[in-house]
């Protein structure tokens, strides 16, 4: 079959990859060029992890893990980062007490250490008497513009065609036939899949995509003494602070000092062509404010900041489905600021369902369009 895939970030180059894998034809359309700044996927870490209070993702994130490995593998370079997590928060925590529940169900090893314990395995870390923290030994992270990067080279080896600076105008189907409109024409398709992040419902007007695109800001933080606790080696390992909802990383080794942000959605995106301002100042304070109690070495110096976009659904949840009127459209959305470490599953899904192979072994029932319908309508019933 002859397949399209509009958008080439994490989700995309990694469904790109597999539908030129599965033999088939395979072309990419990107708007930028490929490993751009001006979407989601790119940047030096994503945090990748099992530790989640929905066991469903735990699972996923099993499928996930062997696809990263692969990829890994098959690039012949450094794509993950396996430095351990710190999953930390109030000790009565319900988050945390749910995240153990699904370590448990699938069961992955973890510890529970209190905060004499995380001081002096991690000796960075500064936690109250009153939190814990679970450590999960597999988490880490994804050096996210090498990864989509490394898709996109290994798609074109199994024969993809990859049309960069094209950005796709318009989808529409006739007589069982897609067509894409882009500043290359017309061209028809078999099945076209659509990976678009925050440009979605630009793509999608009739849809009513239950999606909110949000402005994130990332910032690192110099290290003022004490180099050799920030290290990567298992000595710093990632983090979730769940009571003040921040998450960090070790330093990555390309960039100076480490990087810090809030998980809470920031600014809502009205249009997601517009320029985008930098870092807020008030933002920085807060980030500073919060790195002075809780890792003592840090410095309050900003080595880089940068802002990326969050795709959110109303509960966090993935959108994957085919369109409704359009049966041979397919699309992957909804990433919701969590969703890099499962790009490269969620593009092989959507590969899967567009080439009719409906091997995939876990229920997604609840990605589907028609379920967030359903949770828009409760909202609006209540
Ligand atoms: C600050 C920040 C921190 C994050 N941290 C983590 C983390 O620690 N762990 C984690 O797992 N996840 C994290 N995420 C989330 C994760 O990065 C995103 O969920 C993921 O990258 C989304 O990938 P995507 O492929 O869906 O979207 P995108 O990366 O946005 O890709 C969509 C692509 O489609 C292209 N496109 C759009 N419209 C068109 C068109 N009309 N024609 C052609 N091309 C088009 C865009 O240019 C873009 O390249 C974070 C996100 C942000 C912003």
């Amino acid at each position: 079959m002859k397949i399209a895939v509009v958008g080439l970030g994490g989700t995309g180059s990694a469904a790109l990859r597999f539908v030129a894998h599965f033999g088939h034809n395979a072309i990419g359309y990107e708007q930028f060029h490929i490993g751009h700044a001006h979407g989601s996927s790119h940047g030096e870490s994503r945090i990748i992890r099992y530790t989640y209070p929905d066991v469903l993702f735990t699972q996923m994130m099993s499928d996930a893990y062997k696809l990263w490995f692969e990829l890994e593998k098959e690039a012949e370079e450094e794509l993950l980062v396996q430095c351990g997590g710190l999953y930390f928060g109030d000790s009565n925590d319900p988050q945390i007490l749910a995240t153990e529940r699904s370590l448990i169900e699938a069961n992955l090893p973890f510890e529970r250490l209190n905060a004499e314990q995380v001081k002096e395995k991690h000796p960075a870390f500064h936690l109250y008497s009153n939190e814990t923290a679970i450590y999960q030994k597999d988490s880490g992270f994804l050096r996210a513009t090498r990864c989509v990067e490394a898709n996109i080279r290994l798609a074109k080896k199994h024969g993809a065609i990859v049309h960069e600076n094209t950005k796709v105008q318009e989808i529409y189907t006739k007589n069982n036939k897609v067509f894409i409109q882009s500043s290359l024409g017309e061209e028809e398709y078999d099945r076209v899949i659509v990976t678009a992040g925050p440009w979605m419902s630009t793509l999608f007007k009739s849809l009513n995509l239950p999606l909110v695109p949000t402005r994130q800001q990332i910032v690192y933080l110099n290290i003022n003494d004490h180099e050799g606790y920030f290290q990567a080696n298992g000595t710093f390992p990632v983090w979730i602070d769940t009571t003040d909802n921040l998450y960090g990383f070790p330093n990555d080794g390309h960039i100076a000092g480490i990087k810090l942000a809030f998980h809470h959605c920031g600014q809502v995106i009205t249009d997601v062509d517009a320029e985008r301002a930098p870092v807020d100042e008030n933002y920085l304070e807060e980030i500073r404010s919060y790195a002075r109690k809780r890792f003592p070495n840090l410095g309050s110096d900003v080595t880089f900041s940068q802002t990326c976009i969050y795709t959110n659904t109303p509960n966090a949840d993935f959108i994957i489905d085919r369109v409704n009127n359009q049966p041979n459209v397919f699309l992957v959305s909804g990433c919701s600021g969590h969703g890099f470490k499962f790009t490269i599953l969620l593009g092989k899904i959507i590969a899967m369902m567009a080439t009719d192979d409906n091997g995939y072994e876990r229920n997604l029932d609840r990605f589907k369009l028609s379920s967030f319908h359903k949770i828009l309508n409760k909202f609006s019933d209540d």
